[in-house]
């Protein structure tokens, strides 16, 4: 596995003008007013850190620690600084100057080096955790207050109602009812193959209907973004390799359902670019990538059904920061009749989860959850739509928090329940 070194952001860090124009779009910012909480900070400790002129300090790494990764500040940048690499590479680079403590090593060995290496263990997981769910466990985990005994209480209730069927990648394909020679493959994911398979299952319905042969190639696992962000690059590229690989044998774009592993998987391409082996076809892979949203065109949709609904769309910074992607999604719920799509305030802030900052930063993730579920709440919808599994849960736990009996969809369930028979 090749190291991470902080000169491979270097330039990124170089790039900031210290304009302060990002400022008011990040969310740790606009919750502390704190510089070393803002982009700017975070970007100058980061290049005083490469020179040599800071020592990586406690301090110094929870400020960098904080960021949410969520790349509203690139959005605005007028230099052009890509937040999402260099807090990647910075995490990675720093982390292994660090002393882990027992609970980041065994994150970092069981959870990133074992669990989300390996899709059969993986899956494993995921049928334990249907078990722990279906069995009575969950119940007398909770009444005998064994969760809160763990910390895990909290982080238990993000746990979304695990599927009782699995999308398991076998280089199956799903052909359309006229053999349309349309190919598309289908990045299956580790989190939504299997928890939520349902979603998983809705898209490919969804893509057939619209007239795409879907191939699913064996091979695929995980993105590598829970890994790339929480400190660990080599083991994120060992699976972007494999990722790779696993597709060279499909045709057409590479759709994905979730916009963290969308966003991811087109880095590909910047985070192997150094790489002689693997940079040629880690671009031609990153070029196919595209989202679910991209892949669908709203007037080519067969809609069966009205929803007279009020529906918010929440937008995942990862679809709307990182890969800019905004209006798609929402032409597609505007092309369901019966939709009356509403704008929500500060409708492009985080809403905390970002990955597994709702477990890693509770606190902060906790007010940003509870400001954008305000802002939704204040337009009295009738359903919320997001396209990332992370906003969808966060969205649902913070709306059952409040009693709010508001649904959270993803966009491939509406488009399914619309398209459908
Ligand atoms: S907008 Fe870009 S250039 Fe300006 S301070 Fe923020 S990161 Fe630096
Ligand atoms: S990625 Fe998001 S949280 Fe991190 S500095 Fe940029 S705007 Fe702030």
């Amino acid at each position: 596995m090749t190291e991470p070194r902080l000169g491979d952001e270097y330039d990124n860090m170089l790039a900031c003008i210290r304009c302060g124009a990002c400022l008011t779009s990040c969310p740790t910012y606009v919750l502390s007013l704190e510089e070393a909480e803002g982009p700017r900070g975070r970007v100058g400790m980061a290049r005083a850190v490469a020179e040599g002129h800071l020592p990586v300090t406690p301090d110094l790494l929870a400020h960098e620690l904080n960021c949410l990764v969520c790349d509203a500040c690139s959005a605005v940048c007028p230099a052009g600084v890509h937040m999402d690499p260099l807090q990647a590479v910075f995490r990675s680079a720093v982390a292994n100057n660090q002393r882990p403590g027992v609970a980041a090593r065994l994150v970092r060995g069981v959870v990133f080096g074992w669990l989300f290496m390996d899709m059969r263990r993986f899956r494993a997981f995921a049928r334990m955790l249907w078990l722990y769910q279906r069995s009575g466990a969950r119940w007398l985990a909770r009444h005998l207050g064994v969760l809160r005994v763990l910390r895990l209480a909290d982080a238990e209730t993000l746990l979304p109602e695990i599927s009782s069927s699995f999308v398991v990648p076998h280089d199956e394909t799903y052909a359309t009812a006229d053999g349309s020679p349309k190919a598309m493959a289908f990045f299956a994911g580790c989190i939504m193959s299997t928890a939520l398979a349902a979603i998983d299952r809705a898209t490919i319905r969804v893509l057939q209907r619209s007239g795409c042969t879907v191939s699913n190639p064996a091979g695929q696992g995980c993105c590598g973004a829970l890994h790339a962000h929480g400190g660990d690059l080599p083991r994120a590229l060992e699976l972007a390799k494999r990722n790779i690989e696993a597709f060279e044998s499909t045709d057409g774009p590479v759709v994905v359902n979730s916009a963290g592993c969308g966003a991811m998987l087109k880095d590909y391409a910047h985070h192997l670019r150094r790489d002689a082996s693997w940079s040629e076809r880690a671009r031609k892979f990153s070029s196919r990538v595209v989202d679910l949203s991209q892949a669908l065109a709203p007037a080519a949709l067969q809609v069966h059904r009205v929803a007279s609904q009020k529906v918010v769309y929440q937008d995942a910074c990862h679809l709307l920061h990182a890969q800019r992607i905004s209006r798609q999604p929402r032409d597609l719920l505007r092309a369901i009749p019966g939709v009356e799509l509403v704008e929500i305030d500060e409708a492009g802030l985080c809403c905390g989860s970002a990955g597994v900052y709702n477990v890693t930063n509770p606190v902060e993730s906790r007010q940003l959850q509870q400001r954008k579920v305000d802002n939704a709440l204040k337009v009295t919808p009738d359903l919320i739509v997001t396209a990332n599994p992370g906003c969808l849960l966060q969205l649902r736990n913070g709306l059952a928090a409040r009693g709010s009996h508001v649904a959270v969809k993803h966009l491939a369930e509406v488009l399914d329940e619309a398209t459908g028979p």
